[in-house]
């Protein structure tokens, strides 16, 4: 048997040191793991690159791969024993729900920590994060997406058994069931003793004489599978929808780990949310603004395809004498809050107008004698006005946050 080339896969040089095997391994396990890297061959690639730590990491067994042999042959205990402290890898999950390194690998490896005994084929499938963009609209609404993604399924040839037809698993003859087998080395300070998973059945204890041709013996087969998915109302950007039992089988057919979907909400050309509240900005020519107005402005929910017509526009009165930069409140047209959501109640934040007001410009000759006019009569000649800070207090703030999203 060759072995594959581990200082390759790693991305390390054939005298790198143990620090640097280290550093390497914990780079590329985090680049390729299969709940984060989207390429097709990450599951292979992240048990590929933790081999490849198994050896090199280990002196006895980098010696023997180093003059050729195979270091899988000998005794190594538990390869993954030693991953305390393994930190920048554990991520949480919405809900309060972490998972750990430690589980990932139990779930992987059929519990490689756990005391002695087969390992059982069947095992829970992995969690699985997945991605998905929404409009502000269907964010703030809620919305039913069609979700496509790559995922395991139970293979319906062997309905998971793993076993073609119905020959059933026979035990393994090398180790008799136990799923290990020990290991002697004699060395100078006599023999050593180690227990080992056994290489003939790799630890199931048992041997599927006759695998599924569908899916090599593994109960299931890769497959990509859409899935409606019903996102509440009121989610924002990085947000996690969790869907349980939802992702890929395990092995063996064994139950499926939990889907977790992603929010992404993409920006507005209109509107900007704020928390509860949603944001947006309208332009008043400077006489409408002393004289009062009103202006129809459509809302964010009229993007909806089902919108109540008398939910399409609201009224926004603009009182006599408004200042650029002033906001006006428009109760209830924000963002349904999640919480009250949950309680089956639907309050809603606001909708925040900040006012522009236009100063007009390309005057013709009767606009300017008129504006000259009304400058005399409102005794304005005397020119600009310095502005103190507690003047213009909050109204700078204003007219910034209004143009950031
Ligand atoms: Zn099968
Ligand atoms: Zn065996």
């Amino acid at each position: 048997m060759s072995s594959p080339d581990y200082y390759t896969i790693l991305g390390v040089s054939r005298d790198a040191t143990a620090e640097q095997i280290k550093k390497a391994y914990r780079k590329m396990a985090m680049k390729v793991h299969p709940d984060v890297a989207t390429d097709p061959d990450a599951e292979e690639k992240f048990k590929q690159v933790n081999e490849a730590y198994e050896v090199l990491s280990d002196p006895d067994k980098r010696a023997v791969y180093d003059r050729g042999g195979d270091p899988m042959s000998r005794g190594g205990g538990d390869p993954f024993g030693n991953m305390g402290g393994f930190s920048g890898f554990s991520s949480s999950f919405g809900g309060g729900e972490g998972f750990d390194i430690g589980d990932l690998f139990g779930a992987m490896f059929g519990g490689a920590t756990a005391s002695r005994g087969p390992k059982s084929r069947v095992r829970r499938g992995q969690d699985q994060l997945i991605r998905t963009q929404l409009s502000l609209s269907e964010a703030v609404f809620g919305v039913t997406k069609a979700l496509r993604f790559d995922t395991y399924a139970v293979c319906q040839v062997c309905q998971g058994s793993g076993a073609a037809g119905d020959k059933e698993p026979v035990t393994c003859p090398q180790c008799h069931g136990r799923g290990d087998v020990i290991v002697v080395q004699r060395s100078i300070l006599g023999e050593i003793r180690t227990s080992q998973q056994c290489p003939t059945c790799q630890g199931f204890g048992n041997i599927i004489p006759e695998p599924c041709p569908e899916c090599s013996g593994q109960g299931r087969v890769a497959t990509s599978r859409t899935l409606n998915v019903k996102i509440p109302a009121g989610v924002d950007t990085g947000n996690r929808v969790h869907l349980q039992g939802q992702a890929e089988v395990g092995p063996g057919g064994g139950p499926a780990g939990d889907l977790y979907v992603e929010i992404q909400v993409m920006a507005h050309d209109v509107f900007r949310r704020d928390r509860e509240n949603l944001e947006m900005v309208v332009r008043v020519p400077m006489s409408l603004a002393a004289l009062g107005t009103s202006v129809d402005v459509a809302t964010l929910e009229s993007e909806l395809p089902d919108c109540p017509e008398d939910r399409r526009t609201v009224t926004l009165d603009v009182p006599a004498g408004t200042q650029s930069g002033a906001r006006l409140v428009l109760k209830g047209y924000g963002v349904p809050s999640l919480r009250a959501n949950r309680r089956g109640e639907n309050p809603r934040g606001d909708l925040g107008v900040t006012l522009l007001v236009q100063t007009p410009t390309k005057l013709d000759d009767d606009q300017r004698d008129l504006l000259a006019q009304l400058a005399r009569l409102r005794g304005e000649e005397s020119g600009p006005q310095v502005v103190t800070k507690q003047e213009g207090k909050g109204f700078f703030d204003r007219l910034k946050d209004a143009f950031s999203s």
